[in-house]
C-alpha cells in the first residue's frame, strides 16, 4: 500500500512510500530510507500534490512502536506551517527533534517525576478565589481566558489551582514561561504546591533529558511540563490545559531560524486540541487586550497585592537640576536616598539595560570607533572578560588596535557611555562597604546562578546592578528601592511597539519592588522629563495606556487591526541584493493585492557578513496573504546567494 510520510527536513510535502507488509495508520512513527540515510518520519494525512517526477517508490523500513501522533496535532502542524510559511517538514522537526528523541527509555527514569513529595496548602484570598473559580469554568473545550493581576498579587497560585483541577481529571498540563534559564524559584514553588517535580524543557537541557521527557510525555508518565517556546511542540498523550505565563513577553517570539510567536501558536494548538488555555500577565499585550475587549477572550482580574502590599512610589530625579559629576552616572540626590534605604536594610537595584562595560569604544587620536567587521554595529567592551564583543554575531576581539594617527603604534581608547559593569565600578567607589553584583545574561546563565539567586533572596547582597533580565518574574522580598539610571535611553527609536515595550518593561521592573509589604520607591533619573511616558509607566491602571495605544493603532491601521508580514532578504553581495529586492517586490506586488513598503535597508544593515534589506507587507487579517505569498516565493527564482526570511506578525524591526 502507498503511504504519505512526512520527514523532518526542509520539504513542504510528504513523500510517498510503499508500506509492504507493515500495517500503518495515520500518525504512526516509521523509519524510512531517505537519500543515502535513514530518517524517522510520520504517516501524514495527505499525499504530495501534483508530483510528475518519476522515480522508484522506496519501502518503509520499520514501524516505531510508540503511541502514534494524534490527528489534531497533525492538523495543528499543518496549520502552523501554513500560517508562518514554514515548510511542513520543518514544523515536524520541531516536534520530532530529528527523530533522535524516540527511544525506549527505562521506566525508572520517570520515577523522579512521579515521586510524591509533601505538598503545602495555599489558601486563597477572596479575590484570588473568584479568579480561580472563573478560570475553572468551561474547561472541557477550547476557550482563552486572561488572568490579569497586579505584580505580586499571587497569580501563580491561582493558575496552579486551575491546573490542579485539570490534573485531577488525569490530564496533562503545559506551563510556558518566557525566561526558562532561571526557573529555580519557580520550580520550588511548583513542588511546594503540587508535591511532585515538573519536567523542565528548553533548548539547553541535555539530549538525555530531552529523550526522557519526550517519551514521558508521549506515554503519559510525565504530568506537567514547564517549558520555553519549543515545549509547545511536545507530543502530549492527553493534554488538558496550556498556561502561558507573562503572555506579553516579547521573548515568546522566536525570531531567528524558524520564526514564530509561541504565545499565538500555543493558542492555536489549544484550539486544535480543543482544550482551554490561560494567559497570565500584569499588563496584557495589545493583541490580547484587544481580544478581551472584543469578547473573544474571557478575563479575570486580581487588583490587590499579596498581604495588601502597596505598589511602589515613584520619584523623578531631574538630571538638569541634580547634575552628574564627571565620569559619573549616579546623581547625588540618588546617592542620598540610597543611603537611607541601606540604613533600613533594604535591597537596592540599579537598572540599566546595557550589558558589558561600555557600548562605544573609540580612540582619542584617530577617533575611530571599534565596530564589528561582520555587522554594522559597535562592539561592546566587556571588562570582566577583557574582550570586545559583538552582541549580534558573537565576534570577539582584544582591546588592541594599530592607530592610523598615532606614530607610536596603538590606539588610545576612551569608553563612552555606561554599561552595567561601569555602573558596578562606580558603586564600588561610592559604597565601598557594600557588595554589589551584576544581574545580566553574562553573569546569571551559569551553573552557580541558583546560589547567587539564593543569596539575593536572603538579602546577603545589598546592591544589584541589573539589565532587563531582572524584570522577569523574580521574587526578592527585601528589594524596596529601584533606580532607573537612564529612562531616556529607551524612549527613542523607530519601533511601532516602542511605547508598549517600555510600559511592559517598567511595569514588570517596578513590580519587583515592595513585594513583602514594606514601602518601596522607584527613582527615575532623566534629562528629558518625558512626562507622558513616565505618567503611563507609573499609572496603577495600565488599561488607560492600553486603551489610548489601541486607539492610535486603529487610527493608523497598525496591528492588531492589520496583518504585517516582514520579509528580510540577505546576501553578502550588496549590489545583487539591492537589484533582487526590487525585482522581488515587483513580482509579489503583482500577486498580492495589498500594500508593500520598501525595499529599505534594515536599521542594522549588515549582520554576520550579510547585508539586509526589508520589505513590509500590510493587509487584512486573513490567511490569504500567507497562501498567496507562499506561492509567490515558490515561483520566484532568487539568484544564487540571496536568502529570504519571512516574519509573520513581526515584533522587532532591526
Ligand atoms: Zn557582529
Ligand atoms: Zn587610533
Amino acid at each position: 500500500m502507498k503511504v504519505p510520510i512526512l520527514v523532518p527536513n526542509v520539504f513542504d510535502h510528504p513523500f510517498t512510500y510503499e508500506s509492504g507488509n507493515i500495517d500503518l495508520n495515520l500518525g504512526d512513527y516509521v523509519l524510512v530510507p531517505f537519500g543515502k540515510s535513514k530518517l524517522t518520519g510520520v504517516v501524514w494525512n495527505e499525499f504530495e500534490k501534483e508530483n510528475n517526477k518519476k522515480f522508484q517508490i522506496k519501502k518503509v523500513i520499520s514501524k516505531i512502536y510508540v503511541p502514534s501522533l494524534k490527528k489534531n496535532t497533525i492538523n495543528f502542524l499543518n496549520w502552523f506551517s501554513q500560517y508562518n510559511l514554514i515548510p511542513k517538514g520543518m514544523a515536524l522537526k520541531l516536534l520530532l527533534l530529528s527523530g533522535e528523541a524516540i527511544q525506549n527509555i527505562n521506566l525508572k527514569e520517570f520515577d523522579k517525576f512521579e515521586n510524591k513529595l509533601k505538598e503545602k496548602y495555599f489558601s486563597l484570598t477572596k479575590e484570588q478565589f473568584k479568579a480561580y473559580s472563573e478560570l475553572n469554568s468551561a474547561i472541557n473545550k477550547f476557550r482563552v481566558h486572561l488572568l490579569q493581576g497586579t505584580t505580586g498579587s499571587g497569580k501563580t497560585i491561582v493558575y496552579f489551582k486551575a491546573l490542579k483541577s485539570i490534573l485531577d481529571k488525569g490530564l496533562q498540563g503545559l506551563v510556558m514561561l518566557p525566561e526558562i534559564g532561571l526557573t529555580t524559584q519557580f520550580e520550588e514553588k511548583f513542588i511546594e504546591f503540587f508535591g511532585f517535580k515538573p519536567a523542565v524543557w528548553h533548548s539547553k537541557i541535555t539530549k538525555k533529558n530531552k529523550k526522557i521527557i519526550w517519551n514521558g510525555i508521549i506515554n503519559g508518565k510525565i504530568k506537567v511540563v514547564i517549558g520555553a517556546r519549543s515545549s509547545l511542540f511536545l507530543p502530549f498523550k492527553n493534554l488538558g490545559l496550556i498556561t502561558v505565563d507573562e503572555e506579553h513577553d516579547q521573548s515568546y517570539k522566536q525570531d531567528e531560524g524558524v520564526i514564530y510567536n509561541a504565545r499565538d501558536m500555543a493558542i492555536s494548538r489549544a484550539y486544535f486540541e480543543n482544550i482551554p488555555i490561560n494567559l497570565v500577565t500584569a499588563v496584557p499585550s495589545l493583541e490580547t487586550f484587544e481580544n478581551v475587549k472584543s469578547k473573544k477572550y474571557k478575563i479575570s482580574k486580581i487588583l490587590n497585592r499579596f498581604k495588601n502590599a502597596s505598589l511602589p512610589n515613584y520619584e523623578i530625579v531631574d538630571l538638569s537640576k541634580s547634575k552628574l559629576s564627571d565620569k559619573s552616572w549616579i546623581s547625588n540626590d540618588v546617592i542620598i536616598k540610597v543611603k537611607e534605604h541601606l540604613k533600613q536594610n533594604n535591597q537596592i537595584l540599579f537598572f540599566l539595560n546595557r550589558r558589558g562595560f561600555s557600548p562605544q569604544v573609540l580612540c582619542k587620536n584617530c577617533f575611530k570607533v571599534f565596530s564589528c567587521p561582520n555587522c554594522s554595529i559597535n562592539l561592546v567592551y566587556h571588562k570582566n572578560k577583557k574582550k570586545l564583543l559583538c552582541h549580534y554575531c558573537g565576534f570577539k576581539t582584544d582591546l588592541k588596535r594599530k592607530c592610523k594617527r598615532n606614530i607610536s603604534g596603538s590606539c588610545k581608547f576612551i569608553f563612552s557611555g555606561p554599561g552595567v559593569e561601569k555602573i558596578s565600578e562606580e558603586l564600588n567607589r561610592i559604597f565601598p562597604d557594600q557588595k554589589n553584583i551584576i544581574f545580566s545574561s553574562d553573569t546569571m546563565n551559569k551553573k552557580n546562578s541558583s546560589k547567587i539567586l539564593e543569596k539575593i533572596t536572603n538579602n546577603k547582597i545589598s546592591i544589584l546592578v541589573g539589565t532587563q533580565l531582572i524584570s522577569k518574574g523574580f521574587h526578592f522580598p527585601d528589594l524596596n528601592c529601584i533606580v532607573v539610571l537612564d529612562i531616556d535611553l529607551l524612549s527613542q527609536g523607530h519601533d511601532l511597539r516602542g511605547a508598549e515595550k517600555n510600559l511592559q518593561l517598567y511595569h514588570q521592573l517596578s513590580g519587583r519592588a515592595g513585594r513583602a509589604g514594606r514601602p518601596a520607591t522607584v527613582y527615575f533619573q532623566t534629562y528629558n522629563l518625558n512626562k507622558n511616558m513616565i505618567f503611563d509607566i507609573t499609572n496603577k491602571n495600565p488599561d488607560i495606556f492600553l486603551e489610548k495605544e489601541l486607539k492610535l493603532r486603529e487610527k493608523n491601521n497598525l496591528p492588531p487591526y492589520q496583518r504585517f508580514v516582514s520579509l528580510i532578504l540577505r546576501s553578502d553581495d550588496e549590489k545583487k541584493l539591492q537589484k533582487q529586492s526590487i525585482e522581488f517586490k515587483n513580482y509579489i506586488g503583482g500577486i498580492l493585492n495589498c500594500s508593500i513598503l520598501g525595499p529599505v535597508n534594515a536599521p542594522i544593515y549588515k549582520i554576520k557578513k550579510n547585508f539586509r534589506v526589508r520589505l513590509l507587507i500590510r493587509g487584512k487579517k486573513t490567511l490569504k496573504i500567507q497562501s498567496l505569498l507562499s506561492l509567490a516565493i515558490k515561483n520566484f527564482k532568487f539568484e544564487k546567494g540571496i536568502k529570504l526570511s519571512v516574519d509573520v506578525d513581526p515584533i522587532t524591526f532591526n
